[in-house]
């Protein structure tokens, strides 16, 4: 009995981490099925750009308003919906471009209102979130030491959690603000107990640039203090499929394949 309550009073808890899904359903429903079988997760903790690129807006915003997440705004949930705090997709390569102003149009009022809502940074527990960086929630790409260092100063809790740049990394940095860098991989797990402030990036669900073209996502444990990293083969060829039907462009479907 006594084990029983410490149990449902116990502070364990797990969190799934995703970021730049990229109106890719079948990379999402891949990762939601991953965390459900992997058990435990209480909330989903998302980094923004829900749309933009993929074949499917619409479903994978009803998706996420129907899990328990929170999530922050990406450049391209802004974009798509007319240029909130000047993020514009004039600013986007033209396949981008053409890819977020089809999904401008595919998008209802309630879609609308859904990403214009997305705050730009949450702090939960000892996370803060932010699409970009810290400094510059849905602009900065975080992809140097350098950068990592100069957003130290950016947030106030231990660890920082990003996408934006669609790349599996870690920043350990130490007190003396000195930061290294190194991939997130995930056969070697990111420790929060050292002490260290950490950014993590934990890939991209569904447009991977790192080349692997599994969707990528991680899961925080709080009890075992670890950030692990999972990646999860989906239906490529079926948001290929979609894409094309769509007319989005050729080239945005065939990065899938690469994981470029
Ligand atoms: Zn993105």
């Amino acid at each position: 009995m006594q084990e029983n309550f410490r149990w449902h009073l116990g502070t364990e808890m797990r969190y799934a981490i995703i970021a730049d899904i990229h109106s890719n359903l079948e990379a999402l429903t891949a990762v939601l099925d991953d965390i459900e079988q992997a058990g435990g997760v209480e909330e989903i903790w998302c980094l923004g750009d829900v749309v933009g690129y993929g074949p499917d807006p619409r479903e994978c915003i009803a998706i996420l308003r129907q899990t328990t997440n929170i999530c922050v705004a990406g450049n391209h949930d802004w974009a798509v919906i007319g240029g909130k705090n000047e993020v514009d997709i004039s600013e986007f390569n033209p396949d981008a471009a053409n890819a977020d102003q089809w999904t401008a149009q595919q998008l209802n009022d309630e879609d609308v209102e859904y990403l214009s809502n997305l705050p730009l940074v949450i702090e939960k527990d000892d996370f803060t979130l932010v699409h970009g960086s810290p400094r510059e929630p849905v602009r900065e790409y975080l992809l140097s030491t350098g950068a990592a260092i100069q957003n130290l100063s950016y947030f106030e809790t231990q660890f920082c959690l990003v996408g934006h740049s669609h790349q599996p990394i870690v920043f350990t940095c130490d007190e003396t603000e000195d930061c290294s860098a190194r991939y997130f991989l995930p056969e070697s797990p990111v420790s929060t107990k050292s002490g260290s402030r950490l950014i993590i990036n934990p890939g991209s669900v569904g447009q991977p640039r790192d080349g692997n073209p599994d969707a990528a996502y991680a899961i925080y444990d709080s009890e075992q203090q670890l950030v692990r990293l999972y990646r999860v083969p989906y239906d490529i060829r079926s948001t290929q499929e979609k894409m094309q039907a769509h007319g989005l462009p050729v080239r945005l479907a065939a990065r899938l394949s690469y994981g470029v």
